[in-house]
C-alpha cells in the first residue's frame, strides 16, 4: 500500500501559515484584494467562484466579486478589467473560465498585467517559468510541486512523465519539473506507446480529464502518482484520471480524488495573491 498524499491536510496547513503572513502584511500595508470576475451563468463556474471567495475570507484576503451577464459585450468586459487593473486595492485579478461564447478570452486576459495575473496564465509569467525566473506560477501545477516538496519526494534526475499538455496544467507542470532537475516527457492524445512511456515514470502526473484512465499496468512499481483529474465515474461519483483502486498498491505515493490536488489549487491562488501584494511592496 502506498503513502496517501493528503492534499486536504496540506492545504489546511498552508492556509493557516498564509493567514498569519497576511495578518502581518495587513498590519503594515493594509488589505490585500483579489478581484474575481464571473461572466455568464455556468453552474460549475458559480461554484468555483463561491469557493474562491470563501477561501479568501478564511485567510483574510478581501475579495471583490464582479458578475457580468451572459450577453455582455467584449467592450463591457474589457472596461471592467481596465478598472480593476487601475485599482490600487486590487492586487490580483481572476477571470473565471470558460467565458460565454462570443467573448474573446485571449484579448480579455491580455489586459491583465503580469503582476496582477494570479492565475499565472499570461505569456510573460509563462515565459518567466520557462526561463526558470521569478514569476507567478499556475495554481494547480504549483500546488502539485508543494505536495511533492511536503512529502520530501526527490525530483533531481528522476524520470517524470506528464500526461496532458494543456496550458493551465500539463505544460507548466512539465516546466516546473524540468526546473526541479527531473527528466521530463510530456504525453498527449497523439503519443504513441503511451502505456509503455507512462510505465517508465518515477513520477507520473496525470491531467487528461478521462475518468480512471491510468491503470496499474501503466504504472511502474514504486512510482509517485499525482492525479490532477476531476471526473465523474459511471455512477456519477467524483473520481480522478487514475484508477485509484488498482494503482494504489503499486505506487509508493499517490494522491486521492477528492482530497488530493483539488484543495491545493485554491490554496495556491491565495498564495499567489499574497505574493502579488508582497512584490508590489517589495
Ligand atoms: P484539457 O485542457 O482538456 O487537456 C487535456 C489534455 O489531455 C490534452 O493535452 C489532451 O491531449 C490530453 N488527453 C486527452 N485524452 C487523452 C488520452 N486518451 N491520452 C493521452 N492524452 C490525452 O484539460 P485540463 O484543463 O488540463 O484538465 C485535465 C484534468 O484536470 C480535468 O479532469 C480537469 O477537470 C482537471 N483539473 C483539475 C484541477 C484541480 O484543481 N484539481 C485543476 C485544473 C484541471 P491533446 O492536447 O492532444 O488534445
Amino acid at each position: 500500500m502506498s503513502v496517501l498524499i493528503d492534499g486536504k491536510a496540506l492545504a489546511a496547513k498552508l492556509r493557516g501559515e498564509l493567514k498569519e503572513k497576511i495578518a502581518l502584511y495587513r498590519a503594515e500595508h493594509g488589505e490585500i484584494g483579489l478581484a474575481v470576475v464571473l461572466i455568464g451563468e455556468d453552474p460549475a463556474s458559480q461554484v468555483y467562484v463561491r469557493n474562491k471567495i470563501k477561501a479568501c475570507e478564511e485567510v483574510g484576503i478581501r475579495s471583490f466579486s464582479y458578475r457580468l451577464p451572459e450577453n455582455c459585450t467584449q467592450e463591457n468586459a474589457e472596461e471592467l478589467i481596465r478598472e480593476l487593473v487601475a485599482s490600487d486595492k486590487v492586487h490580483g485579478i481572476l477571470v473565471q473560465l470558460p467565458l460565454p461564447k462570443g467573448l474573446d478570452e485571449r484579448k480579455l486576459l491580455k489586459l491583465i498585467p503580469p503582476e496582477k495575473d494570479v492565475d499565472g496564465f499570461c505569456a510573460e509569467n509563462v515565459g518567466n517559468l520557462a526561463m526558470n525566473r521569478e514569476t507567478i506560477v499556475a495554481c494547480t501545477p504549483f500546488g502539485v510541486m508543494k505536495m511533492l516538496e511536503e512529502y520530501n519526494i526527490s525530483l533531481r534526475g528522476k524520470k517524470a512523465v506528464v500526461l496532458g499538455r494543456s496550458n493551465i496544467v500539463g505544460k507548466p507542470m512539465a516546466m516546473l519539473l524540468v526546473n526541479a532537475d527531473a527528466t521530463v516527457t510530456v504525453c498527449h492524445s497523439r503519443t504513441e506507446n503511451l502505456k509503455e512511456v507512462c510505465a517508465e515514470a518515477d513520477i507520473l502526473v496525470v491531467a487528461i480529464g478521462k475518468a480512471k484512465f491510468v491503470t496499474a499496468d501503466m504504472v511502474k512499481e514504486g512510482a509517485v502518482v499525482i492525479d490532477v483529474g476531476m471526473d465523474r465515474d459511471e455512477n456519477g461519483k467524483l473520481c480522478g484520471d487514475v484508477d485509484f483502486e488498482s494503482v494504489k498498491d503499486k505506487a509508493s505515493y499517490i494522491t486521492p480524488v477528492p482530497g488530493g490536488v483539488g484543495p491545493m489549487t485554491i490554496t495556491m491562488l491565495l498564495y499567489n495573491t499574497y505574493l502579488a501584494a508582497s512584490r508590489r511592496n517589495a
